[in-house]
C-alpha cells in the first residue's frame, strides 16, 4: 500500500472513531480537534497524513519539531508543543509552536510569554498531574488553582484550558475518571477567577472515548494514526 493510501485510510479510521464517540456524547465532533501526535514519525510520514486532510502537529521534542517543520510543505498547519519542556528550550518553543499543552510550572509560563515576539499570543494549557505521578510532568493537582492564577495574568499568553496524560487503564468507565476530574477542575477554575478556559486536550489512542464522553476539545493520537513508533 502507498503512503497515501495508507495516511488515508488510518486518518479516517480515527476521524470516524472520533465522530461515533461524539455521537455518543451528544456532540459535535466540530468541537474535538484531532492532534496527530508526531514523535518519532518520518517526515514522510507526516507529508501523508498533511497531504490527507490531518491540520494539527502534536510534537515532544524540539530538535525533531524543527526538522519536521522545515521538511514539509507550507500548509495551513497549527504546531502543538506536547512534550516536556527544559527552561533553555522556551525561546525556540515560543517562536516555533502556535499551542503549548504542557505548561507545569511559572518559571516556564513567564519564560514563555516574555519570549513570546509573534503578534498573535501563544496559546498555553496547563498540564495536570492527574494521577501523582510525578515521571511525566504536570501540575500537582493541589496547586493548579493558584498556577491558574499566575498564568493567566501573562500578557503574551492565552490560557485556553488543561491537558492530561492518565496513567492507562482498562475499560471506559475507569478511563472516564481521570477526565471527569479534569473537566471539573477546569470548571472550578473558570468560576474562581471569571475566566472562561474551553479547551481539554485529554485522550490518546487508548482511550479517546472515554475523553470525548468527559468533554474532551482536543484528543492526541500517536499510534493509531501513523502506526507503531520507530
Ligand atoms: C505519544 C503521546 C501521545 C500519543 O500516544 P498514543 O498512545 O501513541 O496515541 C499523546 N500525548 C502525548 C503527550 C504523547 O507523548
Amino acid at each position: 500500500m502507498c503512503d497515501k493510501e495508507y495516511a488515508q485510510q488510518r486518518f479516517a479510521a480515527v476521524t470516524a472513531r472520533i465522530q461515533k464517540a461524539a455521537e455518543n456524547a451528544n456532540r459535535s465532533p466540530a468541537d474535538i480537534r484531532l492532534i496527530g501526535a508526531a514523535k518519532q514519525q518520518s517526515v514522510a510520514s507526516v507529508q501523508s497524513f498533511l497531504d490527507v486532510g490531518l491540520r494539527h502537529i502534536g510534537q515532544n521534542y524540539l530538535q525533531e519539531a524543527i526538522a519536521v517543520k522545515q521538511a514539509i510543505r507550507p500548509n495551513d498547519v497549527d504546531w502543538h508543543y506536547i512534550g516536556l519542556i527544559q527552561s533553555n528550550k522556551t525561546a525556540s518553543i515560543a517562536a516555533e509552536f502556535d499551542w503549548v499543552h504542557s505548561v507545569d510550572r511559572l518559571k516556564i509560563a513567564r519564560r514563555l510569554s516574555k519570549q513570546r515576539t509573534h503578534e498573535a499570543n501563544l496559546n498555553v494549557l496547563i498540564q495536570v498531574d492527574i494521577d501523582n505521578e510525578t515521571t511525566k510532568g504536570g501540575v500537582p493537582i493541589s496547586d493548579v488553582l493558584d498556577l491558574v492564577g499566575q498564568v493567566s495574568e501573562l500578557k503574551r499568553l492565552n490560557l485556553r484550558g488543561f491537558m492530561v496524560l492518565p496513567r492507562a487503564r482498562q475499560g471506559t468507565e475507569e478511563q472516564r475518571q481521570p477526565f471527569a476530574q479534569t473537566r471539573e477542575l477546569l470548571q472550578r477554575c473558570n468560576q474562581k477567577y471569571g475566566i472562561e478556559m474551553e479547551t481539554l486536550s485529554m485522550g490518546m489512542s487508548g482511550d479517546l472515548e472515554a475523553a470525548v464522553l468527559e468533554g474532551s476539545t482536543m484528543v492526541r493520537v500517536g499510534t493509531d494514526l501513523f502506526g507503531a513508533r520507530g
